[in-house]
């Protein structure tokens, strides 16, 4: 398999305070792969260094054998990376199908393909295509965020805590539609607190402790890691 994505001795700083200190990892394409670790360990720092938010001190990002770590954000989304962050970030006082039509601004004219690809992955979005984003629940607005980054028509889509503030059966919904994306030949880099779900559908994981990869391995290898049992899964 390809390497899409090669991070290196990623060291990233806000002020004084260090979020990550010398990170590496690969991700292949057509992988899933999560990112695990506790909170401030650096997860959405990474995201978003990648995505061109944040400039690194020192270090890498190659994207398709590009270095593109000092590239800016836009451009960024153009060479084929979209980010759905934490919190989703919608436009609340737009309504849903307005929202997908701004994750295309990268693009000269919007893709109906690409649309109804996403109201197809989403038809709980199709139903709600005329409603204000403000008004959706918390799943729908996942879902609003997910299909809005896949307006740009990544190859490599990065995905912030998709199953933040979830129940069980709507996190599985998500899940199971991420998976479907990357059926689709988009390649998955996720960051999530849900270790023991995420863990059930990706491909590989890696473990960050402060600002560093600690652990890494496929998705059973770390399940059945002590130190993941322990840390991350809960005692069963
Ligand atoms: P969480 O799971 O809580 O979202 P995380 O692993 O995503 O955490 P980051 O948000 O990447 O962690 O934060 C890494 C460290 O950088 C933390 O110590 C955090 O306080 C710090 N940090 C993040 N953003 C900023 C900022 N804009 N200014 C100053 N410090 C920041």
């Amino acid at each position: 398999m390809d390497t899409i994505l090669q991070i290196k001795d990623l060291n990233v700083s806000y002020g004084s305070v260090a979020a990550l200190k010398g990170l590496s990892f690969d991700v292949k394409a057509g992988e899933i792969v999560v990112l695990i670790g506790a909170n401030g360990a650096g997860k959405t720092t990474t995201l978003r260094t990648i995505s061109g938010l944040v400039k690194p001190k020192k270090g890498e990002v190659i994207f398709e054998g590009k270095r593109i770590d000092h590239m800016e954000a836009h451009k960024i989304v153009y060479l084929g990376i979209s980010h759905a962050p934490e919190g989703r970030r919608i436009f609340g006082t737009l309504t849903v199908h307005e929202n997908l039509i701004l994750g295309a601004y990268t693009r000269k004219e919007v893709d109906k393909s690409t649309l109804e690809w996403i109201y197809n992955l989403f038809p709980r979005l199709k139903e709600r295509s005329k409603q204000l984003a403000g008004t959706l629940s918390g799943g729908e607005q996942q879902m609003l965020a997910v299909g809005r980054a896949l307006m740009s028509k990544p190859r490599l889509l990065l995905l912030d805590e998709p199953s933040l503030g979830l129940s069980p059966t709507l996190t599985k919904i998500i899940f199971d539609t991420v998976k479907q994306i990357r059926n689709n030949g988009v390649t998955i880099l996720m960051v999530e607190q849900n270790a023991k779900a995420a863990l059930k559908f990706a491909n590989r994981g890696y473990v960050l402790e402060v600002g560093k990869i600690v652990l890494s391995g496929t998705a059973d290898e770390l399940s059945s890691s002590p130190k993941i049992v322990e840390a991350y899964l809960g005692k069963k």
